[in-house]
């Protein structure tokens, strides 16, 4: 059988500073900190993981929070990630858009997502972040404490991916990862991976106008889709290297494996094993509220912690 994606396992940015970050996804839109380590690429930085209560694959939101670390501010544009969309239930925007007044942060109401009404708003690094009341989404969320389920985020919804020649990345997304044409209007493409749901959309849009993007502060660095286990991870390399595209080799990261290359708009993409998942080094009760590092990193764990930031904010 072929192999197969059934849809996104995590997006993860380049961020400002951890503790604003930390508040803005678990205090004001109610995930869950799954796990706090380090970017096992550089560990003096942090990763935190947002999703729901055991950070399933479509639920995560994942950050590298690099202020005064010497990273430049990125910028968003073509070849990027522009915007990262949360699923909440149909009917719940009304409470979002009290919630959002009520601490005076601006957004915008959009209206370009196939008929699904949404809010825009930015979050404190200058993402974009989206709250969108699409079709019905069988995700249980998190529940945090001032918000209830019939308001609360199921995970991601999609993400939407700017490129100059959307012909080019759709055509690799169906044609190489196997997804699916599911909506079309004017330059936006919904693709799908094999749910079909809520929690496997990629979109491509087209543009002419967006500046070129720059990785860096403020910016989606990758998005990462989910197969469920090495075989499937390893028949998309096989299938990635046979029709002439650089991959990497497959990386540990601990609570999934992954591999990484570039679809044909420079957007950065991941494919990761839905497990073994966060509870791997953790209790489910107790989820994101030790610095958690890779065996290989903890012969080194004073100077890590001496270099990280404190993360003040209590995730209970
Ligand atoms: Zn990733």
């Amino acid at each position: 059988m072929a192999p197969s994606i059934s849809g996104l396992h995590h997006v993860t940015a380049t961020v400002a500073e951890a503790d604003p970050d930390a508040q803005f996804y678990t205090r004001l839109l109610g995930l869950r900190l799954v796990k706090r380590t380090v970017n096992f690429d550089d560990p003096g930085a942090y990763h935190l993981y947002y999703g729901d209560e055991r950070g399933r694959p479509s639920t995560l939101m994942t950050t590298f929070p690099y202020a005064g670390k010497g990273v430049r501010e990125g910028t968003k544009g073509a070849g990027q990630i522009t915007v990262t969309s949360f699923s909440v239930p149909p009917g719940s925007l009304e409470f979002w858009r009290r919630r959002l007044a009520a601490r005076e942060m601006p957004f915008t109401e959009e209206t370009d997502r196939f008929g699904e009404p949404s809010l825009m708003l930015e979050d404190p690094s200058g993402l974009n972040i989206e709250l969108l009341e699409g079709a019905a989404d069988p995700r249980a969320p998190w529940i945090a404490p001032d918000i209830e389920s019939d308001a609360a985020i199921r995970g991601v919804h999609g993400v939407t991916l700017v490129v100059r020649r959307a012909r080019e990345s759709v055509r690799f997304a169906t044609e190489v990862l196997g997804l699916e044409v599911v909506e079309q209007a004017g330059r936006r493409t919904r693709l799908s991976g094999r749910n079909r749901r809520p929690g496997s959309y990629l979109e491509v849009l087209e543009s002419d106008r967006a500046p070129d993007a720059v990785n860096g502060i403020g910016t989606v660095h990758h998005v990462a889709l989910a197969v469920a286990g090495d075989e499937e991870q390893s028949a998309f390399r096989e299938r990635l290297q046979t029709m002439g595209y650089q991959v990497t080799d497959v990386r540990d990261r601990q609570y999934f494996r992954s591999i990484y290359f570039r679809e044909p708009g420079g957007i950065l993409y991941e494919i990761a094993t839905e497990g073994p998942g966060f509870t791997l080094d953790e209790d489910l009760s107790e989820l994101g509220e030790e610095l958690k590092l890779p065996a290989w990193e903890e012969k080194n764990r004073d100077a890590i912690e001496a270099a990280l930031p404190p993360i003040l904010f209590d995730s209970g």
